[in-house]
């Protein structure tokens, strides 16, 4: 008999800021009920699977009002109590349904109760009719023949993991095959993950054995650590460095990286040099290869896990690290629904699973920094390139009335002329997407606004639609003026769709590439764009700040950065931070030991002290002089600030809720808040 003097606590996905207390189900021994396992309970009319908390020998709820849950849906737990703590931690933190928050870190079919899928990696091997095909006879499809003879070589069949490693992205490729009967899915025995025996790497310079050892002295408990070095001063050798190292004491690593899709050098770099199995977990992957690498970390098979965000709640019983790389990423706040930074998360985590957090970064947050002269974080600097290769020199251009075609000056136009002639790649960087950020009626003056959010629409001309930046609100573009009737619409301003059509009509002939949101949303695509600019398809790369994130482009030896002016007197107080960060990672993608890089900065404010200091001493002495204004203007760090947001379809509800919170906070205030 079950003993029904117990009560389970249970989280449900509800939107309510609690959990719910059962009674246990008929059937069930007590040994059984262990916190992290999922029951089936009766709410409201429905059922719900939620998850179980903790058992508790009583309720605030009369006995004989409480139900008992229906079913038992696991035989072991799927979240440890660590993990649940860090789950509630954060619920509670950051304001959101525990039961949200929890059943949401939960792969998608493991939410509505659907049993755990194998743990066994899948992978692929050839069939018996592909073991008489010749390669030479698939000329006319090399990807397949490369497939043919790599899978030829592991006759066992290669995991996934160990096939995007060595292909990148080609399940186009495995599905033509499998059409044909050349491969089938199977499941792996061995735990290959990566496969090959690791690769060593460069004998480390004395900054990065500095950084290795005052991690390594730490590896037990719990220690914060900020890695601020240049970019390629060799940041992901201590990684690596210390990845192995964990993963030699038998424990598990968690690596987060602010986008899955820019980082394919990472993910081939791991592989070789660590061959341990690795799951790799983001949003773009299919729903079922998501929860098997879940469900590997969760078990111990998977001794790495690199993921986005999200995976900062993947449950790892065996953590020892936890790797933040570009920790000063925008990316690694959610920003809708349930909103938390996973970098601060780590932090949590890192503390209540007691093992070292490091956070890297070529241009650290200001709060990490501040963090760190404050001395809760540990400092460790990578001052130079380790490549050899030297810090690119950057320029200012002053374009104060000067005639700008499609945003880019004479000068720098006349530049690009030059290096494409020499046969040099050249990087232009703007920070906006679409064909132009205004379109408005010649005639009467009309400007395309969202009806959503007032914001203005920007306008993209290749899918023909108006689309609010802002809200995310879309409509099809209409070649006449909704106000006057009129015919003669007109776009302002530049977007990276309006930049590329006018380079396309100046350097006719060379190969352009676009990276943008909207260049990149199809799976898959952005890989095989970086791929063609690493095989030199194209001279002239342009794109939004995804082009300065985590890639080196070798050939680069000129980059244009086109409008930083918002960055410098944007309403938020973040916009100099933000501008500061993108102008040196961009700079940072760039040249090589026998072929330096040069940047070229746009600008109609040449004199901005900040500005100025940034290029003067670098990032550092700017960090210094914008942490010195903040706390002048008693800004964060040095304070803290809470938002809060009424949204709703009608005006008047927002606006009341909003002024009784505020009328609440004055009538409680004089701690000195300020509202
Ligand atoms: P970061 O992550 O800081 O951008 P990386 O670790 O990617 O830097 O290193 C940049 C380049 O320098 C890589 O090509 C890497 O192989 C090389 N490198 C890193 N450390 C060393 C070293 N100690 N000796 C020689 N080359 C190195
Ligand atoms: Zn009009
Ligand atoms: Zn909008």
């Amino acid at each position: 008999m079950p003993d029904r003097s117990q009560i389970l606590r249970i989280a449900i996905p509800a939107p309510l800021r609690s959990l719910f207390d059962y009674l246990p189900p008929p059937g069930i021994r007590p040994e059984q009920l262990v916190p992290g396992k999922r029951l089936l309970v009766p709410f409201g009319r429905g059922q719900r699977c939620g998850i179980l908390i903790s058992v508790a020998p009583d309720s605030e709820l009369p006995r004989n009002r409480l139900k008992a849950a229906i079913s038992l849906l696991d035989d072991e737990p799927l979240f440890t109590p660590l993990d649940l703590e860090l789950l509630q931690w954060a619920a509670r933190y950051y304001r959101y349904p525990p039961g949200e928050v929890i059943s949401g870190a939960l792969p998608v079919r493991l939410r509505d109760g659907q049993p755990l899928a194998a743990v066994k990696p899948l992978g692929w091997r050839l069939t018996e009719l592909a073991g008489g095909l010749d390669a030479a006879a698939l000329a006319r499809a090399p990807r397949q023949a490369a497939m043919l003879e790599f899978l030829r070589e592991r006759p066992d069949g290669a995991s996934r993991a160990e096939i995007r490693i060595a292909f990148g992205s080609c399940s186009k490729v495995l599905q033509s095959m499998e059409q044909k009967g050349w491969v089938v899915t199977c499941e792996l025995e061995e735990k290959t993950g990566t496969g090959g025996a690791p690769v060593a790497g460069p004998v480390q310079n004395s900054g990065q054995r500095a950084a290795v050892e005052a991690v390594t002295s730490r590896l037990q408990g719990f220690g914060p650590f900020l890695l601020d070095g240049v970019t390629g001063s060799g940041k992901t050798e201590v990684y690596l460095c210390l990845i192995e190292k964990v993963l030699a004491s038998g424990r598990q690593v968690l690596v987060l990286v602010p986008e899955i899709g820019l980082t394919p050098q990472l993910l081939r770099r791991l592989g070789r040099r660590l061959g341990a199995p690795m799951a790799v977990l983001h949003s773009g992957l299919p729903a079922l290869e998501r929860e098997r690498g879940w469900n590997q970390a969760r078990c111990g098979h998977a001794r790495l896990v690199l993921g986005t965000r999200s995976a900062i709640f993947t449950p790892m019983p065996q953590l020892g690290l936890i790797v933040v790389d570009e920790e000063h990423d925008l990316s690694y706040k959610q920003q809708e629904g349930f909103r938390y930074s996973a970098r601060d998360l780590a932090l949590v985590r890192a503390r209540l699973q007691d093992c070292p957090v490091v956070l890297g970064s070529a241009t650290p947050s200001l709060e990490s920094l501040h963090n760190a002269s404050t001395g809760r974080y540990r400092h460790l600097l990578l001052p130079q390139r380790a490549g050899g290769a030297s810090p690119p020199a950057i320029d200012l251009l002053d374009v104060r009335s000067v005639r700008l075609e499609s945003g880019v000056s004479p000068t720098l136009m006349r530049m690009l002329g030059e290096e494409l002639a020499a046969g040099n790649q050249v990087l232009l960087f703007l920070n906006r997407r679409g064909y132009a950020p205004v379109l408005t009626c010649h005639d009467c003056g009309w400007v395309a606004q969202c009806t959503r959010c007032d914001a203005r629409m920007t306008l993209h001309l290749e899918k023909r639609l108006l689309w609010c930046h802002h809200c995310g609100s879309q409509r099809p573009l209409d070649d006449r003026c909704p106000e006057c009737g009129g015919t003669e619409l007109r776009s302002l301003g530049q977007g990276t769709e309006r930049l590329e059509a006018t380079l396309a009509r100046r350097f006719p002939g060379v190969g352009i590439v676009r990276i943008d949101r909207d260049t990149t949303s199809r799976r898959g695509s952005l890989e095989r764009l970086l791929r063609e600019i690493r095989d030199g398809k194209h001279s002239l790369l342009l794109g939004t700040q995804m082009l300065s994130k985590g890639h080196h482009f070798p050939d680069v030896t000129l980059v244009g950065i086109l409008d930083v002016d918002q960055g410098l007197f944007g309403a938020d107080y973040r916009a100099s931070e933000r501008m500061a960060q993108q102008i040196v990672q961009v700079a940072g993608r760039a040249g090589r030991a026998d072929k330096p890089g040069r940047v070229i900065i746009q600008t109609r404010h040449p004199e901005h002290p900040l500005l100025r200091l940034l290029l003067r001493e670098g990032y550092g002495a700017f960090a210094r002089a914008a942490l010195e204004e903040r706390c002048e203007t008693h800004l964060p760090p040095y304070s803290s600030q809470a938002l809060l947001r009424a949204e709703s379809p009608r005006e008047e509800a927002p606006a009341a809720f909003l002024e009784e919170a505020a009328a609440l906070a004055y009538r409680q205030g004089g701690r000195g808040v300020e509202l």
